[in-house]
């Protein structure tokens, strides 16, 4: 077996010679003859010239092997369904899919917008796209008509397929009067709504518009649609970011660059084989969805569960109910949904038989040391494998990869650079690039991007060059805005956004590192720091924290004693120059519907600015509460 460090090292040396090999992992219909085409930097084209399908490696290449077992297995805690699809029945059902949308005019290249709770037909309509050459962009199902209208612009697509509605904590969240004022708003008018009616919601069809598919289903249930050889640089779907820094970027991803990085993420990262169930409780709106509840399980041959329903409905124990009955041998999850399952009995983390489970891996947010004990202590040492990336990447930039070597992880560090991105740490105002060890400086990426990446801002290639390009002054490096160090064994530890930076009296401090040192605080579940414009010291840290005994919020003598305590346990792990001026509670703090901290929200709401687009924020309350808190007495 290779060592990590080679491995590495040939992904960055010997580039082509190391992806021409993973690009083996995947079928061609015609194999590339180049491998990295980087004649056009920033914009890279990888394995141009050669033909493939993602809908083909996802599905119809495990035809002949494994056709019987399970490929989807589709469970709603909402409705009480479970259905379990073979790699056959979803081979039929996708061709039907793409049948009925090539029937409503849908044609290689389209946009095919796909609004849609987490039903086995969103996964149909996905892989249906890429089956015919259309490009899909998802949009998360939570997204009101205002979000899901600038997207319809974005995206022109032909037909958007949606349902009557989607359901949460077991009721009805209707979709599509929200639909309909979406594309009322929307400049662009789509030719043909497809509709799933799960008979959760009254529906008014638009005529001429509107199309029902259980019934285009039934009359094309023995539809035979091949799949459209296209190229390898040939767009497979635009995804949005999750909007926490501001606007939402438009990332639009290739065809062949994406099977292979994720048919090799599958291997080196991941651990799954053929045969296995991998779940992910993601969702498809989500870039985590994209690669790792549909495409990359799918294309290491291995059984996807896709699960409507929160995790803590009948009961706590739902997940791990589920990675008993389907022997899960990985599952992939976010730190955000850990804090949800911390409030439950972690009695349930041992009810049920768990010997199939390999490792938790777990992304999105940097993962707090409370909750990442809590969870490895609860699965009885199960590995809890933390990894960074982002929609822009759409695969880890940092992991550790036990598929190439065994790799132990480091408390608190999502690992090292994986194979293939040329991670860099540069200082943030010269662009100088950092090469001692646990210096804080941005996280960057040397360009060529490896496969998978974006390929560019869909329709804006002068934005994918302004905003991730052009950080450093006359040096092409991309830059991911995280800010973090790199230790002596090459482990990376995120600190924060580089947006969130606090600057006091001239020291240089990451959010992540405030916030963790408060959420040391046994009495703390979750904290949120901004850095506030300040006439004296320039900026100074402000916490606001949610309390696992919340009991005694209304006594402000209490809230004063507390807010003291905190602030020595700040003073006593990163020193009194990180004090937050202020510590202040709240039941909720304001997320993004995908789960992250919209700190840029609350930093505007404490310097009394306009805190901008918050189309994506989850619940505008807790915004409200930080703003009652800082209003100024009058
Ligand atoms: P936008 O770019 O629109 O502001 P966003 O950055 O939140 O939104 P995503 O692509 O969903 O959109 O999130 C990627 C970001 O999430 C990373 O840049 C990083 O800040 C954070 N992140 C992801 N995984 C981790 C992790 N394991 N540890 C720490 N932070 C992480
Ligand atoms: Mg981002």
């Amino acid at each position: 077996m290779a060592s990590y460090a080679d491995f590495y090292r040939r992904s960055i040396d010997d580039r082509d010679a190391f992806w021409a090999e993973q690009a083996q992992l995947i079928d061609w219909q015609t194999p590339p003859q180049t491998v990295c085409d980087y004649s056009n930097p920033p914009f890279a084209r990888w394995f141009a010239g050669g033909t493939t399908n993602l809908c083909h490696n996802a599905v119809d290449r495990h035809l002949a092997e494994r056709g019987d077992q399970p490929a989807l297995i589709f469970v709603s805690t909402e409705t009480d369904q479970e259905t379990i699809y073979t790699f056959r029945q979803l081979h039929a059902e996708v061709q039907r899919m793409a049948a009925v949308l090539q029937g409503l005019g849908v044609k290689k290249g389209d946009r095919v917008l796909i609004y849609m709770p987490m039903i086995a037909e969103a996964c149909f309509a996905m892989l249906a796209c890429a089956r015919i050459g259309a490009i899909h962009s998802v949009v998360f199902g939570g997204f009101a008509s205002g979000s899901l209208a600038t997207r319809i612009d974005d995206a022109e697509p032909t037909v958007i397929v949606s349902a009557d509605a989607g359901s949460r904590a077991g009721k009805p969240v209707p979709y599509k009067h929200l639909l309909d004022e979406a594309i009322q708003l929307a400049k662009h008018k789509p030719k043909a709504v497809l509709l799933v009616d799960r008979g959760l919601a009254p529906m008014k069809l638009v005529e001429g518009r509107d199309q029902l598919w259980g019934a285009l289903r039934e009359a094309n249930l023995n539809a035979q649609v091949p799949c459209e050889w296209v190229d390898a640089t040939h767009p497979s779907y635009t995804l949005y970011t999750s909007g926490t820094t501001g606007k939402p970027k438009g990332v639009q991803r290739d065809t062949g660059g994406y099977a292979v990085a994720l048919a090799a993420s599958m291997r080196y990262i991941y651990c799954g084989n053929p045969g296995e169930t991998f779940f992910s409780t993601s969702d498809i709106g989500w870039v985590v969805g994209h690669s790792y509840i549909i495409y990359g399980p799918l294309i290491g041959g291995m059984a996807t569960i896709m699960y409507e329903g929160t995790p803590v409905r009948p009961d706590g124990g739902i997940w791990w109910q589920l990675v008993e009955k389907y022997k899960v041998t990985v599952m992939f999850s976010a730190p955000t949904a850990v804090r949800v399952l911390k409030k439950q009995d972690p009695a349930y983390l041992t009810k049920y038989d768990l010997s199939s489970l390999r490792t938790l891996f777990l992304a999105g947010e940097p993962l707090d040391e409370p909750t990442a004990k809590w969870i490895s202590e609860g699965l009885k040492g199960k590995p809890i494998v933390d990894n960074y990336w982002q929609t822009e990447t759409g695969w880890p930039i940092l992991a550790v990869c036990n598929g190439v070597e065994p790799t132990p992880t480091k408390f608190g560090s999502p690992g090292k650079a994986v194979y293939g991105y040329n991670v860099k740490l540069l200082d943030d105002q010269t662009g100088a690039e950092l090469t001692g060890a646990n210096q804080k400086g941005v996280i960057a990426i040397e360009g060529p991007l490896p496969p998978g990446c974006m390929q560019t801002v869909w329709r804006d290639d002068a934005r994918f060059v302004n905003t991730y390009w052009s950080s450093v002054p006359n040096k092409l490096v991309y830059s991911t805005f995280d800010w973090g160090i790199r230790d002596e064994d090459g482990y990376y530890f995120i600190l924060g956004r580089t947006d969130d930076v606090i600057n006091v009296a001239g020291h240089r401090l990451g959010t992540r590192e405030i916030e963790e040192a408060i959420s040391s605080h046994p009495n703390v579940a979750e904290v949120a720091v901004v850095g506030v414009a300040d006439q004296l010291k320039g900026q100074v840290a402000m916490a606001f924290a949610v309390l696992k005994d919340a009991g005694q919020l209304d006594d402000p003598a209490a809230m004063l004693k507390l807010e003291g305590e905190v602030m020595k346990v700040v003073d006593g792990s990163l020193g009194a120059v990180a004090r937050p001026e202020r510590v202040r509670f709240v039941t909720v703090l304001p997320k993004t519907r995908s789960g992250k901290l919209l700190r840029r929200a609350v930093q505007a709401v404490c310097e009394g600015r306009d805190p901008g687009d918050l189309t994506t924020m989850e619940d505008p309350a807790a915004l409200q509460q930080i703003k009652d808190l800082v209003a100024p007495v009058v």
